[in-house]
């Protein structure tokens, strides 16, 4: 009798192991295929190489981080311009504003070159806890398009152990320790350090090499975040940053002030590629209600439209930085913003510089997006020819 129970207590544990077994696998499998799903991106007219991050620090050749970097020489030399997007891979408006670039612009003069996902391997993470999902669709002409949504830090797949307080290097500022992981602190890097450092420090390499004139960083941000809906500039790219933020003002009405970049807080892109090379560099902020702390449910939905009841009403109570009402804040109107203010800054440096002039067409503004909406801007891989495609 006491042996019959006894068996039938192994027979529950060995059910009971069964079932964890089964669970660990079946909720680790979603999570294994967003790591290895990758978007097809359609090289458009302008493209005329793909390169790696490693080309300037070969040792993030075989790494998580090792980015694919877009050049789109004009045929008319001039100047050079670089667009960072996915520094933090969960405010995709940065990234789609890239891609559309890199699928549709035409550089006549000087050259354009697109990092979209600068923090690869944060881009290739997710934040369970925080309710994202991981992966979003865009509505195209010729179908749904999907993104990987990613995490604002790399993943610590990649990067690990988390130190207890992150030391900014060279100024030994105090952080987070997650800061280690977070590719806007970690700037202007090192050859030999963690690996986003490393990542900070070949766009570093790739600008002095390439003497590159302007920097772009894409981000979203928080519309209870004082710093959102702006351009982020130091004392040498601020008069270029307020001729952009007043003319995207005046001819396609929207706002986007400036913000002076602090000189006391390191580690960030806006302030250390300025310090660090003869860049002038800005950091383009669009709202992303998604990323707010008081909203309703994390989905896909609020991704995209920005529509959220609690934020309204926190609208109503004057607790937000942007004006916010029953339309939300939806991706086409961020992608659209960064689009306009890329362009007018782009405008404005080959206005004061004509030696160093970079013309770009075919790329469409703010008007332009809200009205045709983004996925209209994407082409399908299906019907491309294999060597204009590239998986990112
Ligand atoms: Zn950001």
């Amino acid at each position: 009798m006491k042996e019959t129970a006894m068996r039938r207590i192994t027979e529950w544990k060995i059910v009971f192991a069964g079932v964890v077994v089964f669970l660990m696998v079946a909720s680790a499998i979603p999570f294994y295929r967003h790591r290895h799903f990758r978007v097809p991106v359609v090289a458009g007219p302008g493209v005329t190489k793909v390169i790696k991050l490693s080309r300037y620090l070969p040792n993030l050749k075989g790494t998580a981080a090792d980015a694919d970097v877009f050049y789109l020489e004009g045929k008319e030399p001039g100047g050079k311009v670089l667009v960072m997007a996915g520094t933090h891979p969960n405010e995709p408006a940065g990234l789609l504003a890239s891609l559309i670039m890199i699928e549709n612009a035409v550089v006549e003069k000087g050259t354009l070159i697109i990092i979209p996902t600068f923090n690869r391997s944060g881009s290739m993470d997710t934040k369970p806890g925080d309710g994202y999902m991981l992966t979003f669709r865009l509505p195209t002409p010729w179908g749904p398009k999907t993104f990987r949504m990613g995490n604002r830090d790399a993943s610590p797949l990649d990067v690990w152990p988390d130190p207890d307080v992150y030391i900014h290097y060279p100024d030994r500022q105090l952080m987070s320790y997650i800061d280690a992981r977070n590719t806007n602190r970690t700037w202007p890097g090192r050859p030999d350090g963690p690996l986003m450092e490393r990542v900070t420090f070949a766009a570093m390499e790739l600008m002095r090499r390439e003497k590159v004139d302007v920097a772009i960083d894409l981000h979203g941000a928080e519309t209870m975040f004082p710093v959102t809906n702006c351009i982020v500039a130091p004392e040498k790219s601020s008069r270029l940053a307020t001729r952009a933020s007043l003319y995207v003002k005046a001819r396609e009405g929207f706002d986007s002030h400036v913000e002076p970049s602090p000189v006391g807080f390191r580690g960030l892109s806006h302030r250390e590629i300025g310090d660090y090379s003869d860049t002038l560099p800005f950091l383009l902020e669009a709202p992303i209600p998604f990323l707010d702390q008081p909203t309703g449910p994390k989905t896909e939905k609020l991704l995209l439209d920005g529509k959220d009841p609690f934020l309204l009403s926190l609208a109503k109570k004057k607790k937000l930085f942007v004006p916010y009402d029953e339309n939300g804040w939806p991706i086409d109107k961020r992608v659209g913003q960064h689009s306009s203010v890329m362009l007018e800054i782009i405008s404005q440096f080959s206005r004061k510089s004509p030696q160093r002039a970079i013309l770009i067409r075919d790329v469409p503004r703010y008007a332009e997006l809200v009205k045709n909406g983004t996925g209209y801007y994407f082409h399908n891989p299906a019907r491309t020819d294999k060597r204009h495609l590239y998986l990112i």
